[in-house]
């Protein structure tokens, strides 16, 4: 087994994955920018390297400088984390050619479904059913018209090198497309330097579900079950839960079993996951994550594996520890993101937690690189931790979860734990019927009704 692992990352999955080093008598590095000189991250791991000041560019995206780092300290492997270098597949090439192992897919596999128009194209072939619309990128408005009346309005722009929810525009009408299609090229152009762009229908009532794959280099290829993430606002997710309140058993076996082929036939190693809308009981993939993911917990929490010392494991070389024929998906999980923000604006509020209580008690989890005394620096995302429950029903799982949402203390900045109080009362999230358009409603029509007051 490697001796020690660099973590090319920050905040609470840098944290994670020294937690699967230990566990497996692994030495870890952190780097880390100056702005995170006093993170958990560098307090926990066995050595920690400064790689820059805080802007990421100049830190954990700077690739010479993580190099060099895992150079000076030994480092045979080094871990990149979500965000940042994760899905960089000239990181992944760079890493391999100086002589360390990258913890995660192939620098190809990683290009393949980096561009989305790409990557639609490849898992067709590999028989996934896509959303309809353009069968590649598309370059004229008369072209994209064409590909609207086709498919039906609304549609949605997308950007193919986009990401993290950024990069869509939503078009009602063939009057709003050659405005939104000349935006949508600018801003995928200024966002992500590429201005390809592909159109496809618009769901009016989708859930997002998405499938956790695992392959090894020895040719097996697993699924894990589903993740629901359909809370969502600004395409972002806010809370996931496992397994979707929605899935009948037959179409989970269904869509999983067709998920690990495509795995196989891709020869795909490592962990990643592969992006649904689901509607009317059919899937339309929407891109592979070739990652980690940020809720992967409610997996590792339903099977009961850890997802980071897998990766570890096969990134090694060893076969799969998990048997798929072993792997029995026990209760329910769901997970909040807590995000260092105002629970009504969304502005981000960094700054200093005065004070701090974590929850506790049986069947909570709680993923988090904070600390009474901690200052949030302003210069990366704004989630400061997860707060994962598990229960024997999805019942007891919305109750534990209320009941640990009012033990959590975070005071000094604001946080989004009232947001989350209030999701977990809601009727369309009690029952489960909510779809990925749900939150955004939801909070527009509260906000009315707060201003006509
Ligand atoms: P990103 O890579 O930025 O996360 P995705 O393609 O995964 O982008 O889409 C993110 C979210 O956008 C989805 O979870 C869903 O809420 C919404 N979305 C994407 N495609 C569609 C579509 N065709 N119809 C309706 N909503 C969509």
């Amino acid at each position: 087994m490697f001796k020690k692992i660099l973590i090319a990352n920050r905040g609470e999955i840098a944290l994670r994955i020294i937690r699967a080093c230990r566990e497996m008598g692994i030495q870890s590095v952190a780097v880390h920018s100056t702005a995170d000189a006093n993170s958990m991250a560098v307090r926990l791991a066995d050595e920690s390297v400064c790689i820059g000041p805080p802007p990421g560019k100049d830190s954990y995206l700077n690739i010479p400088s993580i190099l060099t780092a895992a150079a000076v300290t030994g480092a045979e492997a080094i871990h990149p984390g979500y965000g940042f270098l994760s899905e960089n597949a000239e990181f992944a090439r760079m890493v391999e050619e100086h002589g360390f192992t990258f913890i995660g897919p192939s620098a190809d596999h990683i290009d393949s479904m980096g561009d989305k128009v790409t990557a639609k194209k490849t898992v067709m072939a590999l028989g996934l059913p896509v959303v309809p619309g353009s069968p590649g990128a598309v370059e004229s408005v008369e072209q994209g018209l064409e590909i609207c009346e086709n498919a039906g309005f609304p549609v949605i722009i997308k950007a193919a090198s986009g990401g993290g929810g950024k990069g869509m525009q939503v078009v009602k009408s063939a009057n709003e497309f050659k405005e939104a299609f000349t935006t949508a090229r600018r801003e995928a152009k200024a966002n992500f330097g590429d201005d390809t762009v592909y159109i496809e229908k618009y769901l009016e009532k989708p859930r997002h579900i998405e499938i956790q794959i695992f392959g090894d280099k020895h040719g097996n290829g697993i699924h894990l079950g589903e993740r629901d993430c359909s809370i969502q606002r600004r395409h972002q997710k806010l809370v996931e839960e496992a397994p979707s309140p929605a899935l009948p058993e037959d179409e989970r076996e269904a869509i999983g079993k067709l998920a690990a082929d495509v795995i196989r036939k891709m020869g795909y190693v490592g962990a990643g996951t592969i992006e649904f809308l689901y509607e009317d009981s059919k899937f339309y993939f929407m891109e592979m994550n070739t990652r980690i993911q940020v809720e992967h917990p409610v997996t590792e929490m339903i099977t009961g594996i850890d997802l980071i010392a897998e990766q570890i494991r096969v990134a090694y070389g060893e076969p799969l520890s998990l048997n798929k024929d072993k792997i029995k998906l026990r209760g329910h999980s769901i997970e909040i993101r807590i995000n260092a923000e105002d629970p009504e604006t969304f502005i981000p509020s960094p700054g200093k937690i005065t004070q701090f209580h974590a929850p506790g008690g049986l069947g909570v989890r709680f993923d988090s690189a904070i600390y009474g005394g901690y200052s949030i620096p302003p210069y990366y995302d704004s989630m400061i931790g997860k707060l994962i429950v598990h229960g024997r029903t999805r019942d007891e799982a919305i109750k534990r979860m209320r009941r640990a949402i009012v033990e959590t203390v975070v005071e000094g900045v604001k946080t989004t734990l009232p947001l989350h109080e209030w999701i977990f009362e809601q009727e369309a999230f009690l029952d489960g019927s909510y779809n990925i358009h749900w939150l955004e409603k939801t909070l527009a029509a509260k906000a009315e009704a707060k201003e006509q007051k």
